[in-house]
């Protein structure tokens, strides 16, 4: 009753504010209802790549290019498709150091991926190289990893990799360019090999749209002796999301 009291007053003198307007959402929520709304969950992802699929798969669990070409890592999941509401969250956690939207946003990666995380070991961020973390002063990947462990009871291992050369961003770059951009740029840390060697890691990273860099990360994990490697992400970039595969 108490606790109760205390909410009412905290929400008369501190409405909450929707997370993208900065206007009262009115639900005592982060996004009002219409934004809410507009968010594109991914709820039925391939099993493989998280792309969402069209009903025409029926009871199929992998989209075609990974019927095709099967990726390095074992399953990923992802909250939303990258789209409208879920950019500016991405981007103001990844560029503007905004933390209000984390525990929204690790929430959803929570629900998307209760299957991987029973059965996770070790969740490990995917790591930013030195430089742009002492130039951008947080990596977005911890920032997610962490909720999401709390919220998942899962153990964390924050520095199990490390991004040992400085890449160019893979904006604006086609696949293979992704590819080549990140070859060799991770390997496990040395104090770290024996607690992940024979475990299921499941990585965390803000967006999946290649997957170049978690392709590059799962290699390093599994040439580590990672008996299994997964991926959770927060958003899938889908090439046009009226089309999904
Ligand atoms: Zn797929």
């Amino acid at each position: 009753m108490a606790k109760a009291r205390a909410m009412f007053a905290a929400e008369f003198f501190w409405p909450a504010r929707s997370l993208l307007t900065g206007e009262i959402s009115g639900n005592g929520g982060l996004l009002n209802a219409s934004e809410f709304s507009a968010v594109t969950f991914v709820d039925r992802g391939c099993r493989l790549c998280a792309r969402p699929l069209r009903d025409y798969y029926g009871a199929e669990t992998d989209c075609v290019l990974c019927q095709g070409k099967p990726p390095v890592w074992d399953q990923a999941r992802a909250a939303v498709v990258y789209y409208q509401i879920s950019r500016p969250l991405i981007l103001g956690l990844k560029y503007g150091g905004q933390r209000g939207a984390l525990p929204i946003m690790a929430n959803w990666m929570v629900q998307a991926a209760r299957d991987l995380l029973v059965e996770t070991d070790w969740l490990v961020p995917v790591p930013l190289h030195y430089t742009r973390l002492v130039k951008r002063g947080f990596n977005q990947a911890v920032w997610l990893a962490q909720p999401v462990a709390t919220s998942a009871g899962t153990k964390l291992c924050i520095d199990g990799l490390v991004r040992s050369r400085a890449t160019a961003s893979q904006g604006g770059k086609t696949g293979k360019q992704r590819q080549q951009n990140v070859a060799g740029a991770f390997h496990v840390r040395p104090a770290k090999r024996r607690r992940l060697q024979r475990s299921v890691v499941t990585l965390v990273d803000d967006v999946l749209t290649t997957g170049s860099t978690v392709a590059a990360c799962a290699g390093a994990l599994k040439k580590a002796g990672v008996r299994k490697v997964n991926v959770l992400v927060f958003a899938r970039v889908v090439t046009d999301k009226h089309n999904p595969i």
